[in-house]
């Protein structure tokens, strides 16, 4: 899971952006004005009955500010996303 959505940034931030763009999510934002400082993102493939799937996460990152819930608090009652 990505530990953006407890992050303080998450809403700001350019990375997490480029995450919602490779999962098709909805952004948090239109315009990212914060750029995060060193972030990790592991890419998982899996091969689907006739398609590729990619999972983007942020698993490290010199920013990360834990604020438990942020994701949840902007979206409330929305799945949480994998
Ligand atoms: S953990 Fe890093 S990449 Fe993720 S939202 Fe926070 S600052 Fe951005």
């Amino acid at each position: 899971m990505c530990i953006c959505i407890n992050c303080r940034y998450v809403d700001s931030c350019q990375t997490y952006h480029a995450v919602e763009e490779q999962h098709q999510q909805p952004h948090l934002t239109d315009q990212p004005t914060f750029e995060p400082k060193e972030p990790t993102i592991n890419v998982n493939v899996r091969t689907k009955m006739n398609y590729i799937e990619m999972e983007w996460d942020v698993v490290g990152c010199e920013s990360f500010v834990k604020d438990a819930g942020k994701w949840m608090r902007l979206r409330p009652g929305e799945p949480i996303p994998a």
